[in-house]
């Protein structure tokens, strides 16, 4: 307790602060007005400091939070990104869209195409992730995933309410759209989201094949025309149609080891995957 003023009682101002909900206050206010009493600070500088701290932290465990619930996957950043790889993507309009602000808020959404390996679910988890420190709620998760989640909701009558509580993400990462089975069941329920996010939530959806395999995803042609017309009416389109990733760095690793035979057989050895 502070000595200079015995009247304040400091466990009931921390019941308080607790009670206020105001933890980051909690957490400094004995540090800050020791400082505040030493420096003779005005009351409402005081009061400012702590009010902007308690704002900043709130802040830092928002972001937080939808970062543990957008469930990316690790290590895959803007930062570890290599654009060279990709020519064809334009690291600034990239950059543009990981701002989000005007096509989030018109609910547009991002579609990534692409052969396997070539850099779709890194560079959507690392759009997500930039988002997600810009402020904005996203949920990465692996299409089929979301639709047997989708499906289990539809069986217990429940699937309007399901779709309705993603609204809560500003983006839903859809990865591996090609992976969804034919079934028709399953079909429905991905077209019954798309349907309900429209022009209001985004999506962003990567896929290995474009639209034209598409009839094999969603199993009336009818049903398939409407869900793509959907999706691309707002919408920004990255065709990244290059060699695998991994397949490249392990040409190029291979080929900088040079001649000698030694080194190329253990090389081999120890990195199976680089044939
Ligand atoms: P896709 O989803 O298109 O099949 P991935 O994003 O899973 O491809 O990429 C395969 C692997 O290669 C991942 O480990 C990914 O991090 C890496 N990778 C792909 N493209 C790049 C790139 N341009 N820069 C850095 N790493 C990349
Ligand atoms: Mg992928």
């Amino acid at each position: 307790m502070n000595p200079h003023h015995p009247a304040i009682d400091a466990a009931r101002i921390e019941l308080l602060l607790s009670e206020l909900r105001l933890p980051g206050i909690k957490g400094l206010w004995p540090k800050l007005a020791e400082q505040s009493d030493k420096d003779g600070w005005p009351a409402a500088r005081f009061l400012a400091a702590l009010a902007e701290h308690e704002m900043a932290d709130r802040v830092r465990r928002r972001i937080e939070r939808h970062l543990a619930e957008a469930r990316l996957p690790a290590g895959k950043t803007m930062a570890t990104f290599d654009f060279e790889a990709v020519p064809m993507v334009s690291k600034a309009q990239v950059m543009a869209l990981a701002a989000g602000d005007a096509w989030l808020d018109k609910g547009a959404n991002i579609l990534l195409f692409g052969p396997p390996g070539g850099g779709k679910s890194h560079l959507a988890a690392a759009l997500g992730l930039a988002l997600v420190e810009g402020g904005w709620r996203v949920l990465y998760t692996r299409t089929t995933d979301l639709v047997q989640r989708l499906q289990v909701a539809r069986q217990e009558l429940a699937l309007e309410s399901a779709i309705a509580k993603l609204d809560r993400y500003h983006l839903l990462i859809l990865d591996d759209l090609a992976y969804v089975t034919k079934d028709q069941a399953e079909t429905s329920v991905l077209f019954e989201l798309i349907a309900a996010r429209y022009e209001r939530r985004s999506l962003m959806i990567t896929a290995n094949q474009p639209f034209g395999e598409w009839g094999r995803i969603f199993q009336d042609p009818a049903m398939t025309l409407a869900a793509v017309d959907r999706l691309v009416h707002h919408a920004t389109i990255l065709e990244m149609n290059v060699e695998s990733y991994r397949r490249r760095s392990a040409l190029i690793r291979k080929r900088s080891a040079g001649r000698p035979a030694a080194s190329a057989t253990i090389r081999n050895t120890q990195s199976p995957e680089a044939e």
